[in-house]
């Protein structure tokens, strides 16, 4: 037999190893392996575990009719291999290959030698236009557009009466019960409900997603919102950017589509720099910043985790992550700022809260963007945002932080974004408005110590060389 080894790709259309499994002689078998190593690690959630378990559910409602399903396995990549390659007569594995953190690249690396001793070949594919083993981004562009305008892959199944044995290796829910049930404020998982979110962005929401893409609250609505669904791989790169532009409503509200269809770009781009270097998840991408010296004050930490910083908009946007999982990117921005550059925290000391939090969390984004943010890799433009000023511009009928904040509702739009400037006449009646925090750090946001460490270490001769060498393998090689 074949074996389909499903990663960050749980769907059934525009899927190349499941094309190619299907076209061979041998009958095959869908795998995902839950490896205990690597949900325990400290980047994963629950959450992300609900949306993975549940979009198989969907692969396999949608394969019932084939007789197919995914066997989900609970060990090491490693050791699942091992067992099914000696248990059965194995020829190939299938799978997309993984821009993933160390860790997954490192089992990555000892699923192939157990592969290569049991003489088993491992087809990977490219993935998103994403390459292996490059060293600058020659070509790359060009790669990019032949790979988002080729054709999808037409996936038919055929009926099948093989299956493997129960093994030892084999996932039961009572292994993580609190599986059973899906948290409804959570995005539904699976591929079916991928397809509802594309089709209703492309027909209604997606008109106003430039106008509105900013606004913490409106975004939620005109935003594509499928960054989970291509997290996860419950859709394809190409199959959302072309629908979208084949679409009737693309011509009519070009703009508005064009802006989106460059962030599928952006997308890959960014999972091409943590393809490059995954060691991105541990260190500044520009070494030179290894040299700032933070405050790293745990209690300011523990307020900004809980949303408990005193800011309205930082805290809103914290609480609403921790209570769904989804931010626009200028609320995401915002948050790795205010940590960075107001409350002087190392990037590291929140990027795994944040992981953890994104129901979307895709490392090749993560890890890159959140050095971005937090102004360490020397070649983008240090961004410091004034929290009080994106709450006012952002958030103007304070719509979205009366909904998070509920010991604000009660106060005027027009004074909600500073609650210390409150007088004892405006509290009179307004109980619920005293339990808020109080802000964590002085209102004026006046201390400058990162950014002045920032900006001396730009004009570094060291940072400036490390800038030039980043540049040269992700961006353009003169
Ligand atoms: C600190 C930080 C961490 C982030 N971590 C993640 C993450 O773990 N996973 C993730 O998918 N996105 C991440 N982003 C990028 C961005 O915020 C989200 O992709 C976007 O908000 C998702 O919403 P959407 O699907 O409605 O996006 P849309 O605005 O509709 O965009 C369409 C798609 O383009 C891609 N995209 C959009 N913006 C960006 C961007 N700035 N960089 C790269 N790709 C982009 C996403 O795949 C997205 O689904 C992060 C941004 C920041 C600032």
């Amino acid at each position: 037999m074949n074996i389909v080894w499903l990663k960050r790709d749980i769907r059934t259309i525009d899927h190349e190893p499941l094309f190619w499994a299907e076209n061979q002689k041998e009958d095959y078998i869908i795998i995902y392996i839950l490896e205990p190593k690597l949900i325990s690690h400290t980047d994963t959630s629950i959450r992300h575990l609900h949306f993975i378990y549940n979009s198989i559910l969907d692969v396999n409602n949608e394969l019932k009719k084939f007789n197919r399903q995914v066997n989900i396995f609970f060990a090491s990549g490693e050791n699942v291999f091992n067992y099914l390659t000696t248990k059965y007569q194995v020829s190939n594995v299938f799978s997309y290959k993984e821009s993933g953190v160390n860790l997954s690249w490192q089992r990555d690396k000892k699923v192939l030698k157990t592969l290569n001793k049991n003489r088993v070949k491992w087809k990977q594919f490219d993935n998103q236009g994403v390459l292996r083993g490059i060293k600058d981004r020659v070509g790359w562009d060009k790669n990019w557009f032949s790979y988002i305008n080729s054709s999808v892959v037409k996936n038919k199944f055929s009926k099948t009466s093989f299956k493997i044995e129960k093994s030892m290796y084999d996932f039961t829910i009572e292994k993580i019960p609190e599986l059973k049930i899906y948290p409804k404020e959570f995005q539904p998982a699976g591929q079916e409900f991928a397809i509802k979110y594309l089709n209703s962005f492309i027909n209604e929401r997606g008109k106003n997603y430039g106008k509105n893409i900013s606004y913490p609250e409106k975004s939620r609505i005109s935003c594509g919102r499928l960054s989970t669904y291509l997290s996860w791989g419950n859709l394809s790169l190409r199959y959302v950017y072309q629908l979208v532009k084949k679409s009737g409503t693309y011509k009519f509200h070009k703009r508005s589509f064009d802006t989106f269809l460059a962030r599928l770009k952006w997308r890959s781009h960014f999972i091409q720099k943590f393809e490059v270097d995954c060691s991105y998840e541990f260190n500044c991408i520009n070494s030179g910043y290894e040299k700032m010296i933070y405050e790293n004050n745990d209690e300011y930490l523990d307020k900004w985790k809980k949303g408990e910083t005193g800011f309205p908009i930082v805290d809103a946007s914290m609480r609403c992550l921790i209570n769904n999982g989804w931010l626009n990117f200028r609320m995401r921005a915002m948050l790795v700022s205010f940590l960075c550059h107001h409350l002087h925290q190392d990037w590291r000391r929140g990027v795994y809260h944040m992981a953890k939090l994104f129901l979307d969390y895709e490392p090749g984004i993560h890890y890159t963007q959140f050095q971005m943010q937090a102004g360490v890799t020397g070649i983008n433009s240090i961004r410091i945002y004034n929290p009080i000023k994106q709450s006012i511009e952002k958030d103007p009928d304070a719509t979205f932080i009366k909904k998070w904040i509920p010991e604000l509702k009660e106060v005027p739009k027009e004074l909600i974004h500073k609650p210390w400037e409150l007088s004892q006449i405006d509290l009179i009646d307004k109980n619920e408005v005293k339990k808020y925090a109080k802000p964590v750090v002085d209102v004026k946001l006046n201390n400058n110590k990162t950014k002045n460490q920032l900006w001396q270490l730009r004009r570094n001769i060291f940072v400036k060389r490390e800038s030039s060498k980043i540049l040269r393998i992700h961006v353009r090689p003169k």
